[in-house]
């Protein structure tokens, strides 16, 4: 999972781009990185957060009024600096730069050819594989070259490829990914994976980008131009909503937090346990879950567990050991509401299980009578493979053990996740879903 922006037209572009990313740093805390173009492409890219990435000198060298940048989630063992975007090359037609959020599933049969061919890659990207097909392109334009590299890779996709007076935009014909465009205070163009950025730098949202839709933004022109690649077949990711994007985001026209309360809502409708004296949210990812659950079981909703919110990245380290006290640093459940309490807890989702067994035992350790565990996702059996780095079956609970199983698991007293019909009704029914951590439904092959 990764955040994208694109600048077009405006004196602040990179610092338009430096904030966005700021706004999205949720959606990937390995490395960032900013282009920007004045006729020239400068790039500054590196490992850490945005705040570690960029410093005062930084915008003296990033220069320009058009900008794209990236925040890069962390995918297991790979942390190198080199994985940073945006990708950056010069080739036949000049330079440029490209962001990519999603990601390729034949990446490894393109990149294989592509080396059978002579290209030599300096990164473990996807991305970089977009870079080569475009260089190797004998299009005329960059436009048209960005359309046979498309041809030639599967996935799901956001790009935004910035060259010396453009910059095009691309979203597979799913919409897997999120991508909105908004108008910036001085004209310009800003283009985001979630309006939360447009928010903070004062945006005015236009629309989404349609699935299979290209735009075309061009220096000094305060239009887009727009072309339908593909017939759009949208399936947006159904975890943005649940976990990934912020709750202040709006995605294709949904709001994630009422998204989140509606979850949290129909989890209550299945049942509550008799008897709960009160609902408390894993912070921060369960808040609007219960939220929702507390107001529909007619519950009070408690602010018991603490979260700490200074917990770098230090500690997201791999290993087992490591994750479990990982959770203790952050969260901290308060004797004081909970001590002989029968609490229902309400998280996100459950992945490997570590973070619900410990807060179970936190929360036991506190001095609640029980643990009734409620997670406002569908059980997670299947990796999701467009983006969001999920582990394999084998390492999701939900895919070795039952709902019962998983329940002895934690340690809870009850457990209950939402189903997968109410997760969609909540969501609205009018559309489809990219739900595939759930059902195990690889529609990108
Ligand atoms: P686990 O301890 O592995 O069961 O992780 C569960 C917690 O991780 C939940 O509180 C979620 O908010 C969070 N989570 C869910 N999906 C992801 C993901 N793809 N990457 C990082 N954290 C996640």
């Amino acid at each position: 999972m990764c955040a994208i922006v694109g600048v077009v037209n405006s004196q602040d572009a990179a610092s338009i781009a430096y904030y966005a990313l700021f706004a999205m740093q949720h959606r990937g805390q390995e490395a960032s990185g900013i282009s920007t173009s004045d006729g020239k492409l400068c790039t500054i890219k590196g490992n850490g957060l945005v705040t570690e990435v960029f410093n005062t000198e930084s915008f003296k060298k990033l220069k320009g009024d058009m900008a794209v940048g990236h925040n890069r989630y962390a995918t297991a063992g790979s942390a190198s600096a080199g994985d940073a975007q945006p990708v950056a090359i010069s080739y036949a037609l000049g330079e440029l730069s490209i962001v990519h959020n999603g990601n390729l599933v034949n990446k490894d049969e393109v990149r294989e050819r592509l080396v059978q061919n002579g290209a030599i890659f300096s990164s473990n990207m996807d991305t970089e594989n977009i870079a080569h097909l475009i260089a190797r392109s004998t299009k005329a334009t960059l436009k048209e070259r960005i359309k046979e590299a498309l041809g030639q890779i599967i996935g799901a996709y956001c790009l935004l490829i910035l060259e010396g007076d453009a910059m095009y935009v691309v979203r597979d014909r799913w919409g897997v990914r999120p991508l909105s465009i908004g108008r910036l205070k001085d004209g310009g163009l800003i283009v985001a994976s979630e309006t939360c950025a447009f928010d903070l730098v004062g945006a005015k949202f236009i629309r989404d980008v349609r699935p299979g839709e290209m735009l075309s933004i061009k220096r000094g022109q305060s239009e887009f131009a727009s072309e339908q690649l593909y017939e759009s077949e949208p399936r947006i990711c159904a975890f943005e909503y649940i976990y990934f994007a912020r709750p202040d985001s709006v995605i294709e026209g949904k709001s994630v937090y009422a998204a989140r309360k509606l979850m949290g809502a129909a989890l209550a409708r299945a049942g509550v346990p008799e008897g709960a004296d009160m609902v408390v949210a894993v912070p921060d990812s369960g808040v609007a879950a219960a939220l929702g659950y507390a107001k529909e079981a007619g519950l009070a909703y408690e602010a018991a567990i603490v979260r700490n919110h200074y917990v770098g990245r230090t500690f997201i380290e791999p290993t087992q050991e490591l994750r479990n006290l990982k959770v203790k640093l952050k969260l901290n459940p308060m004797s004081s509401e909970l001590a002989g309490k029968s609490v229902v807890v309400v998280d996100d989702s459950i992945v490997r299980g570590t973070t619900s067994k410990k807060i179970v035992e936190l929360l036991r350790t506190a001095g609640a009578k029980q643990v009734h565990f409620r997670v406002a996702a569908p059980e997670l059996r299947y990796p999701e493979r467009y983006g969001i780095d999920t582990p394999t079956s084998e390492e999701l609970i939900s895919y070795r053990l039952n709902c019962d199983e998983v329940c002895e698991y934690i340690g809870a007293d009850s457990l209950e996740f939402l189903g997968l019909e109410a997760l969609v009704e909540a969501l609205g029914d009018e559309r489809k879903y990219s739900l595939v951590s759930f059902d195990g439904d690889y529609f990108i092959r």
